[in-house]
């Protein structure tokens, strides 16, 4: 899914920086940038590729600071945290974003995104025939993209 334009992305780290004040938390520099960050990429950004990209702008802020952040932003309902069972989580914006879910490729780590109404649909359906009322769901196919398939026949056949 694309990042946002730089219009709705200053807007959506200004609706954190409202949230914050509202719970009457600082607006920080450092959470200003991590916002900014979190929210204007296209990809699933764990710990590790925050602190990588934080580094490249030449910006000092911690681990622990990364950690904390992000959970107010998942807090403040403009992010969302994902568990592609590697054993940390990943973020992603969810504000302006369409209902999606990912498949994540189990060799390379790679997550791609995909909305289907059908399925939408389906799965409060099954949670009704189990007598179970429909909240929310997530749903994540875990297997071999195709990168990864390519490179494995291409081994087979040299
Ligand atoms: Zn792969
Ligand atoms: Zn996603």
């Amino acid at each position: 899914m694309p990042s946002p334009d730089s219009a709705e992305r200053a807007q959506l780290v200004e609706r954190f920086r409202r949230w914050l004040r509202d719970q009457r938390l600082p607006v920080t520099h450092p959470r200003d940038v991590i916002a900014d960050l979190v929210i204007g990429s296209d990809s699933h950004e764990s710990v590790g590729t925050i602190a990588a990209q934080l580094k490249a702008r030449g910006e000092r802020i911690g681990t622990a600071t990364i950690y904390r952040t992000l959970d107010l932003l998942v807090r403040s309902g403009l992010v969302r945290a994902n568990e592609f069972g590697e054993g940390f989580r990943r973020f992603e914006r969810v504000a302006g974003k369409e209902r999606h879910e990912h498949l994540v490729c189990v060799r390379c780590g790679r997550v791609v995104e995909f909305a289907n109404e059908r399925l939408e649909r389906m799965l409060p359906i099954i949670g009704d025939e189990h007598g179970f009322r429909h909240e929310r769901h997530r749903v994540e196919i875990f297997g071999t993209c195709r990168d990864c398939l390519q490179r494995e026949l291409g081994g087979l056949r040299s």
